[in-house]
């Protein structure tokens, strides 16, 4: 019998570094749970980082794209679809910005439609201020993005005209903006780099001075958007407006998908043939995306994201303080979370919850990250925290380490 493993091993470069015999191999995905090859039962507390936001095969979901894939799948952005025109309206009209739409496949390519605009915004300004410990992508200008070494430094020489400043440390940012600055660009809440929220003042500071400099300001929720944190967009929390919000992860119900929503006065600054995608608002994938919105924008749907973002932050707060874990805390909102494991390894935590059937995610020595589907249920959420308890207690009494 072809193992899957060894397929792997030989035809797929090895840029993931799946463990063989450790990482399971899904078969079948349903609500919040997965099953593998051998029948084993997984809770998902990670939504294929951030993507699951309707959890795996939503009876919706499924069928708005078996009626779409039935009727046409692709026919290039020459021509009008339907379903591309609808969802840009859909996203408009939900996001406090208003303006146009550009379609792309990726979070990155979102970023990139983002950049491109805001350096075709201004001529000669081409220079963009990101955060440190930032992720905005792997392409070479997202990659530059990304105010992180570890993955910058295997490919130097990046692009020039990037610069980082600290997050939640406004003057850092000021510091930075000269007279050939284009754009900031900032998660709200740092996803990649360990579930970071921007404090209000910084944010408000950073659109203050972006509008003071005339530069923009560019949110990315890629992670953090499409409902984690209880609002549509992050960035509602804060009272306040970007020029440029892009999105992709949650948005396509599991079939890729990213998209640069752009306020009306920079919504004609990119001009035919400057730039494109063959996929780009691909009906299939936009039915998806539809689906996806009219769920997660229900009536009530979204307080009740918020309502189980307490339940777990609640949840995980009293593990950490009932095993007295030295170090230990709590980041996050709504179903966006981090626990510091502090004294523990992360990664033993994650390889016993693993074991016993749920998947969370580890990133770095001590830190473990959290973003269920938004539609688990509370008894699923309870279930979750049971086995990261077991965990906890395991990893302590092997001495934490
Ligand atoms: N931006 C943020 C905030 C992300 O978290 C990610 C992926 O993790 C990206 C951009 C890149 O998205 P993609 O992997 O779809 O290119």
């Amino acid at each position: 019998m072809v193992r899957i493993e060894d397929l792997e091993k030989k035809y797929i470069i090895n840029t993931y570094n799946r463990q063989p015999g450790v990482v399971p191999c899904f078969v079948k995905g349903e609500g919040s749970y997965l099953w593998d090859e051998e029948g084993k039962k997984y809770l998902d507390f990670l939504s294929g980082l951030a993507v699951n936001v309707t959890g795996h095969c939503h009876e919706k979901v499924v069928k708005a794209i078996q009626e779409q894939v039935a009727l046409l799948s692709h026919t290039s952005n020459l021509y009008y679809t339907g379903p591309q025109a609808l969802l840009a309206q859909k996203l408009v009209e939900n996001t406090l910005i208003g303006g146009k739409v550009f379609f792309a496949n990726s979070g990155a390519e979102a970023n990139e439609a983002a950049i491109k605009l805001a350096r075709k915004n201004k001529p000669g300004c081409y220079k963009i201020i990101t955060a440190e410990r930032s992720f905005h992508g792997r392409t070479m200008a997202t990659l530059t993005a990304t105010g992180q070494p570890k993955y910058q430094k295997p490919f130097v020489p990046l692009l020039e005209s990037f610069s980082y400043g600290i997050f939640n440390d406004l003057d850092s940012f000021e510091a930075l903006i000269d007279d050939k600055t284009a754009a900031i660009m900032i998660e709200p809440i740092q996803g990649e780099g360990g579930v970071y929220a921007a404090e209000k003042a910084f944010l408000k500071g950073l659109r203050d001075l972006c509008t003071k400099k005339d530069i923009l300001l560019i949110f990315d929720e890629v992670q953090c958007g499409m409902g984690r944190t209880g609002k549509l967009w992050a960035f509602e929390h804060y009272d306040l407006k970007p020029d440029l919000v892009t999105v992709a992860k949650g948005l396509g119900g599991g079939l890729p998908i990213g998209a640069l929503i752009a306020a009306e006065k920079y919504a004609a600054v990119l001009k035919p043939g400057e730039h494109a995608s063959t996929f780009g608002g691909n009906p299939v994938v936009c039915a998806a995306a539809l689906a996806v919105l009219e769920i997660i924008l229900a009536e009530g749907f979204l307080a009740e994201v918020k309502n189980k973002g307490q339940i777990l932050e609640e949840g995980l707060k009293d593990i950490l303080q009932q095993n007295e874990v030295k170090g230990a805390g709590y980041r996050g909102l709504g179903l966006m979370c981090a626990i510091e494991t502090g004294e523990l390894v992360a990664k033993n935590i994650y390889d016993y919850c693993l074991k016993e059937g749920l998947l969370l995610n580890a990133i770095g020595e001590h830190t473990l990250r959290l973003l269920p589907p938004l539609t688990i249920s509370t008894g699923e959420l309870k279930e979750g925290l049971v086995i990261i308890q077991k965990a906890l207690k395991e990893a302590l009494l092997e001495g934490g380490i």
